[in-house]
């Protein structure tokens, strides 16, 4: 991203690098004041996601999931959608997929509920675990794309193959969409593609290239931030 599109972009989100440096608030600062305006949208958007009915999958979900972490944050992580522990908990990633997320999480530096928030594509449970339907997706994504330009994240971690190709409107597979920066809405808000934690566990010799796409991601979002 160039120079100009870079301060851009940041203005978008309410980061105000040349702010900080010249020894008003820092630039988290600047932005969490900016965005308690959205707090109302944000708590209306949660209770329409808990009575959604809009899919079938309201009729054996326990309870929609709709996120959890710091609604300010500005590391997105999305996923794809709950499963039997999420559903019963109705928070995301709490299984032992869940535990690998946050281990994934620490080794950058970042924790469950500081500066990330966590979503997913759906927010009710598949039955089964079963890959969600294109009209599910088709109906619960409205969802989450309203999360995003409330959240406006600097950067999006999207874990799994499920998230990224409904993210990025893609049907390359996963291998093919890791390793660069590709981006979302309006905004392009930079999006890094990575393993789902799931696939890690059953595949634990691709943690590596997980490792590499956490430090490239961690790379992309400090390279935004850098004071010019
Ligand atoms: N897998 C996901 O993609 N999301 C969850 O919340 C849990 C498991």
């Amino acid at each position: 991203m160039d120079a100009a599109r870079r301060a851009q972009y940041l203005e978008a989100l309410g980061i105000d690098l040349w702010r900080a440096r010249a020894g008003a608030p820092g630039p988290l600062v600047a932005r969490r004041a900016e965005l308690t305006g959205s707090e109302l949208a944000w708590r209306e958007l949660e209770a329409e996601v808990r009575g959604c009915t809009r899919c079938a999958l309201h009729g054996s979900r326990t309870q929609a999931v709709f996120g959890v972490g710091d609604p300010r944050a500005e590391w997105l992580v999305v996923g794809e959608a709950p499963g039997a522990e999420e559903d019963r908990q109705g928070q995301p990633f709490v299984g032992r997929a869940g535990q690998l997320l946050d281990a994934m999480l620490r080794a950058i530096g970042l924790a469950r509920g500081n500066n990330v928030y966590i979503a997913n594509i759906l927010k009710s449970r598949p039955p089964g675990n079963r890959d969600p339907k294109p009209e599910e997706v088709a109906s619960c994504l409205p969802y989450l794309k309203r999360q995003i330009a409330l959240i406006r994240p600097v950067l999006i971690l999207a874990v799994g193959r499920i998230a990224a190709q409904n993210l990025l409107e893609s049907d390359l597979p996963l291998g093919r969409l890791r390793g660069r920066v590709h981006h979302f809405g309006e905004l392009k808000t930079p999006v890094i593609v990575t393993y789902h934690p799931a696939y890690l566990l059953r595949t634990p010799s691709d943690k590596r290239k997980a490792w590499e796409d956490l430090k490239f991601a961690r790379s992309v979002f400090r390279e935004l931030l850098t004071e010019v």
